[in-house]
């Protein structure tokens, strides 16, 4: 016998609990005890956790169902969905709600109504400086979730195809920082915010432009990215680098944005002269194939499912969720990460990173790239934007969905109730302070049960089994918790799931000036 297969008290094998979890959870799904769920059953259950039928990850899943299945009725039976499990790891974890955001649904609700809050705010106007983006009908909105196991949701207008604008300049940074590294793209270009607007003629004290997330910054990155090739080449290393973030998804092009970029282009195209006379780009740049190739970046057109999942290869340190494909290493991901949180939202940068406080990058289509590191990805597009070039909705759905969640960089220095850790089950979020209340009780912590009922927990609380702080402490022999207990009235009588009280439980310890206590505060 294998050391899993040791045998317990009641004398099973460890393989034969775990079998009958598995039939618990089989039968969880096959609601009508028909000893078969169909395969929709099966997707369904996977999708409440995050992870959708299409998932690259599962063509083994589809596959096998089709071949076992075919075109008949019969229904996946317990061998079958055993075996699933045991040969697919996301199933199994999908299944048990193990993966990053336990709870998917829940967190999905919780989006939803950040959405629908968010929609009736139509302040702003779209980009007006090239008519394809004058045109974009500004009621379009669009968000998608893709978290670093692959979990994904996406609601509003989620079939349209906006082009990358800005968002393309983070990406374009990570490609020539994979292939050059840190050192030879910083002597190109500086990582200090500018304080400037993002296509402001302006360079830093060395002649290089502020950082990759500006224009000037932008253009220099596109310069750098395989420098020696074929323009050709080099767009497709561009798009294959999309392909591969996007979990296997190729973009678009908008070749009438490429075009009027290029008409309306004075300005870039002054960044650039005024970089070439300080002699900031690499020998042999072809200035005009360089600006071509910067306004084909901008012209690649995703929709918001990709993004996020491009977003979600950042929050994963470079490898993408749906595809387990190192795109960028881990190295470049932080960077990348560092650069979006202190310069990625144009002037608004700074108050960004204060306020909401997780890296993003904005667009001027109203795309947004926000990124949740080793959480998610998130995509938000809506074309309106505010007067410094954000997209209003996209701001305003950040500020939510930082007031709701412990998003910010820093809310884990804040014991902050008030925001939900998704990476937690609802369960946990609530009785994590009942359990903090229990624990500093049974080990004296007089100050910690202060702190927690300071944020308005119940000093009667209890814990699974019914055993409330007084319990504990009393148990545990703790007299100045218990003092304090009584001073705060709490329920003497409390009964535990095995009807025992607090007296009880100081006798059966012994500890007789505890049980005075409580008998002369009954007495009162
Ligand atoms: N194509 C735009 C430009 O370079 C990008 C602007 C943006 O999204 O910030 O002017």
């Amino acid at each position: 016998m294998t050391t899993k297969q040791k045998r317990t008290k009641e004398g099973k094998t460890s393989e034969s609990i775990k079998n009958l979890a598995l039939e618990s959870l089989f039968s969880s799904i096959d609601m009508g005890k028909t000893g078969k769920i169909t395969p929709p059953q099966f997707w369904k259950e996977l999708k409440s956790g995050g992870i959708l039928e299409d998932d690259p990850r599962l063509s083994e899943v589809r596959e096998s169902f089709i071949k076992v299945l075919g075109s008949s009725k019969k229904g996946i039976d317990l061998e079958l969905f055993t075996e699933t499990i045991q040969h697919s790891a996301l199933v199994n974890r999908g299944l048990k709600g193990e993966l990053v955001i336990p709870d998917f649904s829940s967190f999905c609700e919780e989006i939803v109504s950040i959405f629908n809050d968010v929609k009736s705010n139509m302040s702003g106007s779209v980009a007006n400086y090239i008519p394809q983006l004058a045109r974009v009908n500004p009621k379009q909105f669009a968000v998608s979730i893709c978290t670093i196991d692959g979990q994904r949701f996406s609601y509003g207008d989620v079939n349209k195809n906006f082009c990358l604008q800005s968002t393309c300049k983070p990406i374009n940074y990570c490609i020539a920082h994979e292939e050059l590294g840190e050192e030879k793209v910083h002597k190109h270009i500086g990582r200090e915010p500018s304080g400037r607007s993002f296509n402001e003629m302006a360079l830093n004290n060395d002649g290089l432009p502020h950082n990759p997330l500006i224009n000037a910054g932008a253009i220099m990155c596109t310069s750098l990215i395989k420098n020696d090739s074929p323009i050709a080449d080099r767009f497709d290393k561009v798009i294959k680098t999309w392909t591969d973030l996007s979990g296997g998804v190729e973009p678009s092009f908008n070749n009438s944005v490429y075009l009027s970029e290029r008409q309306t282009s004075d300005r870039n195209f002054a960044l650039a002269y005024f970089m070439r006379e300080n002699n900031a780009f690499p020998e042999n740049t072809d200035l005009i194939e360089t600006l071509e190739f910067y306004f084909q970046c901008c012209s690649i057109e995703v929709k918001s499912s990709s993004m996020a999942s491009v977003a979600a290869t950042l929050a994963n340190g470079g490898v993408n969720p749906l595809t387990g494909k190192k795109v960028f290493s881990a190295g470049t991901s932080k960077n990348c990460l560092s650069l979006m949180n202190s310069c990625g939202m144009y002037d608004f940068s700074g108050e960004y990173a204060f306020k909401i406080g997780f890296p993003a990058k904005s667009g001027v289509s109203g795309a947004m790239l926000i990124v949740i590191p080793n959480v998610m990805g998130i995509c938000v597009w809506s074309p309106n934007l505010d007067e410094l070039g954000n997209s209003v909705r996209g701001v305003e759905f950040s500020k939510k969905l930082g007031e709701r969640f412990n998003f910010h960089n820093y809310d884990s220095l804040i014991n902050n109730n008030e925001k939900l850790d998704p990476r937690k089950s609802k369960y946990e979020n609530r009785i994590d302070n009942v359990i903090g209340l229990v624990y500093a009780a049974s080990f004296g912590d007089i100050d910690e049960i202060k702190k927690i009922e300071a944020r308005g927990i119940d000093l009667n609380s209890s814990d699974y089994d019914g055993r409330t702080a007084l319990h504990l402490a009393v148990s545990e022999g703790q007299t100045e918790v218990v003092e304090y207990l009584l001073l705060r009235n709490v329920n003497v009588q409390a009964k535990d799931r095995w009807g025992g009280t607090p007296m009880e439980d100081a006798k059966r310890s012994n500890h007789s000036n505890i049980y005075t206590l409580l008998e002369q505060h009954i007495a009162k």
